[in-house]
């Protein structure tokens, strides 16, 4: 999820810029999305917790994406891992007052993006509900 700085930041742009758009960017060959990826699906002993913040912050993220898979031991690619922790972001970014009323009266628009690192595309996702 986003911490209070980022919620902060988005909320200052808002108020101070009348930003009209706020775009949660995943992006590509993500290592953190890897990270989580590779934690779930070991024991917790098999696994370093040098990287436990990482781990447990994106793990939401792991569920979720195999929950839009609905597919039973669907293993998520880290693609995925990243564009559902974009969603939560967004999600959490409409659900905070600020930017909530601000998306309520259509002054700001919450879009969710892939950048492709690769070919440094930027493809707009639809949000999902
Ligand atoms: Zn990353």
């Amino acid at each position: 999820m986003c911490d209070q700085l980022t919620l902060a930041s988005a909320e200052f742009g808002l108020r101070r810029f009348n930003t009209p758009l706020i775009v949660v960017l995943a992006h590509s060959r993500c290592q953190a999305a890897e990270l989580a990826i590779k934690s779930a699906r070991m024991q917790p002993d098999e696994f370093s917790d040098g990287f436990a913040s990482i781990t447990s912050a994106l793990r939401p993220a792991y569920d979720l994406a195999i929950e839009t898979a609905r597919t039973p031991n669907y293993v998520p690619k880290a693609n995925e891992v990243a564009i559902a922790q974009a969603h939560r972001v967004a999600d959490q970014l409409h659900r905070g007052h600020a930017v909530g009323s601000h998306v309520e009266r259509g002054s700001v628009g919450v879009q969710v993006a892939l950048y492709d690192v690769s070919s440094g595309l930027v493809r707009a996702l639809t949000r999902r509900r």
